[in-house]
């Protein structure tokens, strides 16, 4: 099931198709969607990094950077902590 979700969501299903395609409520759909896994499933997707271009897997929509350009944004940052 998991598989399968991960896909719905990934091509744009909302928990009103996936309750439908698995024959659970939508409410236990929203559920799946954003339980399954440690991280939102919707937030979990290979993007193209900001910096080197790069595809890395992206833990949201703030997440422009692969880890490597992070770090080195960070290292270079007078803002960073
Ligand atoms: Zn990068």
């Amino acid at each position: 099931m998991r598989r399968r979700l991960v896909e719905m969501v990934a091509a744009g299903a909302n928990a009103r198709q996936v309750a439908a395609a698995f024959g659970i409520s939508t409410k236990a759909a929203q559920l799946r969607i954003r339980m399954d896994g440690d991280k939102p499933v919707a937030d979990q997707f290979t993007r193209p990094c900001l910096c080197c271009g790069k595809k890395f897997r992206s833990v949201g929509h703030h997440n422009r950077l692969c880890p490597a350009c992070r770090h080195d944004a960070q290292s270079v940052s007078p803002y960073a902590p």
